[in-house]
C-alpha cells in the first residue's frame, strides 16, 4: 500500500525499524502505573506491588476436625470397646465461640467440626468412637495427641510471607487474603484505556452501510483485546477525518486515560488525521516498522500518557496490538512476562511473506503427537479479519525470509489459551 508513495522500497525493508527494536522503544518509556490499595474484588487479577504478611497465625486458633469429645489423650491411651473409658462431659464446645472453661482430670468437652478445642484437652475422639450415657461419654477407642486437631499456625505462622509482590492475584490468592484479612492488598492496578476509531467512512456496527461506508470493527477488536488483557477499555466512538474534532476528542478524555489507542489516519494519506494533529506537536513520533501487517506506526505520549496510534486496517490493529501494546499494558499492570507465550510449529503450507519485513501469518495450530502443526487460516490481505477470527496464533516469519516452505518450523505466538 504506502509503498507506492513513499520513496523507500518497503519489501526490501530499507528504512525500517525492526520489530524488536520498535517494541523496545515503547516498553522503554513505559511504567509500572502507580500502585493503589483496592479491595479484594477489584485486586482481583492485578499483580501485587507489596508482600503480604502475616498478621496473625492461619489459623489462629487450634480447632477439632470432626464431631465428637475433646479430652486428654493421656487418659484415654488404653480405651477399647471392652474397656471403655468413662469421663465427665463438663461443657459443650461451639463454632463461632470461645469454649466456657478447660477440659481437666476425668473430663470431657462435647465438640462440633470447626469449633475451638477447649484448654486441657489435645485430641478429638469422634463421635462414633463414644456412648453417651446421661452427663457421661464411654470412650470406646484411644485417641493419640493432635488426632483430629486443626492446629493454630498450621497455615502460616504471623509474620510469614503469604503472598509475594509481583504475583498476580487469582482464586487461591484472594482466597488466602481473605483468610488473613488481608482486605486491601497494595496492587498496580489495570490501566484505563481510552479507544478512538478515525475514518470519514466509519459507521457504528449498528447502522447499516450506504454505499462505501465501513463498519467500525477495530473499536471492538480493540476493546476485547483491551479486556482479555487485564485493561479497563473506554470506547471513545467514532471521529472524523478532522484534525480540530480529533483532538478535542483526545482531550475531553485525558482525566480518565492511562493511555489511548486510536485506529487509522497513520500513514502519509493527505487525511491521515492522527499524523496531522500531533506530527508537529512532536509528542507522538510516527515510523515504519518492518513487519506486515501494521507497517506505519505513531507511538509517544500525550499529557505523559502513552498513545498507540495504530493503522487502520483490522488485521494490523489485531497484530499492533499484540506486538506493541500488550506488551506495554503487562508492563504497566507489573506483570513480569510481558510476551505471549511462544511455540515451535511445523508448516502444513507455504507461507510467502515480504522479505524484508517480519510477518505475522494468522495460523490455526494444534499440538499432534509428532508435536505442534501450523495451518494457515486465509490469504495475506491486512483487511482480512476472518483470518484472524479462524486462528489461534501468529506465526512469525522473520524478515530475511521470503517464503517458510511448508514442512518447516515457525515460531508460533499464542493469542488464545488452548481450552478455546
Ligand atoms: P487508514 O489507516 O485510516 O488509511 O485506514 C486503512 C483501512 O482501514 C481503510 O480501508 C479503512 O476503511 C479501514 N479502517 C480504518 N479504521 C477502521 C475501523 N475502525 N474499523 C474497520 N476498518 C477501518
Ligand atoms: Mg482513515
Amino acid at each position: 500500500m504506502a509503498s507506492s508513495n513513499h520513496p523507500h522500497d518497503h519489501d526490501s525493508g530499507e528504512g525500517l525499524v525492526p520489530v524488536d527494536e520498535a517494541r523496545e522503544r515503547v516498553l522503554a518509556s513505559i511504567k509500572p502505573l502507580q500502585p493503589l490499595e483496592l479491595p479484594l474484588t477489584e485486586a482481583y487479577g492485578c499483580v501485587l506491588a507489596q508482600n503480604v504478611v502475616a498478621e496473625r497465625d492461619l489459623p489462629d486458633f487450634a480447632s477439632s476436625a470432626m464431631d465428637g469429645y475433646a479430652v486428654r489423650s493421656s487418659e484415654v491411651a488404653g480405651a477399647t470397646p471392652a474397656s471403655p473409658v468413662e469421663l465427665h462431659v463438663v461443657g459443650r464446645a461451639a463454632i463461632g465461640e470461645r469454649p466456657i472453661g478447660t477440659v481437666g482430670g476425668g473430663e470431657a468437652f462435647q465438640i462440633a467440626t470447626g469449633a475451638p478445642v477447649p484448654a486441657g484437652a489435645d485430641t478429638i475422639v469422634p463421635i462414633e468412637n463414644c456412648e453417651a450415657v446421661g452427663d457421661h461419654v464411654r470412650i470406646l477407642v484411644g485417641s493419640p495427641p493432635g488426632k483430629h486437631v486443626r492446629p493454630a499456625g498450621e497455615d502460616a505462622r504471623a509474620g510469614e510471607t503469604l503472598v509475594q509482590a509481583g504475583r498476580r492475584l487469582q482464586a487461591p490468592e484472594l482466597g488466602l487474603l481473605a483468610t488473613a484479612g488481608a482486605s486491601h492488598p497494595l496492587v498496580h492496578p489495570r490501566p484505563r484505556v481510552v479507544v478512538l476509531s478515525t475514518g470519514d467512512e466509519l459507521i457504528p456496527p449498528t447502522q447499516s452501510p450506504e454505499y462505501g461506508q465501513v463498519h467500525d470493527s477495530n473499536a471492538y477488536t480493540l476493546f476485547a483485546a483491551l479486556r482479555e488483557a487485564g485493561a479497563v477499555p473506554t470506547l471513545a466512538g467514532i471521529v472524523r477525518d478532522d484534525v480540530d474534532a480529533f483532538k478535542d476528542l483526545v482531550f475531553s478524555h485525558l482525566l480518565q486515560a492511562d493511555a489511548f489507542v486510536s485506529s487509522g489516519g497513520v500513514s502519509v494519506g493527505e487525511r491521515d488525521v492522527v499524523k496531522a494533529a500531533f506530527f508537529r506537536r512532536g509528542e507522538v513520533d510516527f515510523y515504519r516498522v518492518a513487519m506486515q501487517p501494521g507497517m506505519p506506526q505513531g507511538f509517544g505520549e500525550v499529557e505523559g500518557k502513552p498513545y498507540f496510534g495504530l493503522p487502520g486496517n483490522p488485521v494490523s490493529v489485531f497484530v499492533s496490538f499484540e506486538v506493541f501494546i500488550r506488551p506495554a499494558l503487562m508492563k504497566m499492570m507489573g506483570r513480569r512476562q510481558v510476551l505471549r507465550p511462544e511455540v515451535t510449529a511445523r508448516l502444513e503450507e507455504d507461507v510467502v511473506g515480504p522479505k524484508g519485513k517480519t510477518q505475522f501469518a494468522r495460523v490455526r495450530v494444534k499440538r499432534t503427537k509428532q508435536g505442534w502443526v501450523a495451518t494457515p487460516t486465509g490469504g495475506r490481505g491486512s483487511n482480512l479479519i476472518g483470518t484472524v477470527a479462524r486462528a489461534n496464533g501468529l506465526a512469525i516469519v522473520p524478515a530475511g525470509v521470503e517464503t517458510a516452505p511448508a514442512g518447516s518450523q515457525v515460531k508460533v505466538m499464542l493469542f488464545r489459551s488452548a481450552e478455546d
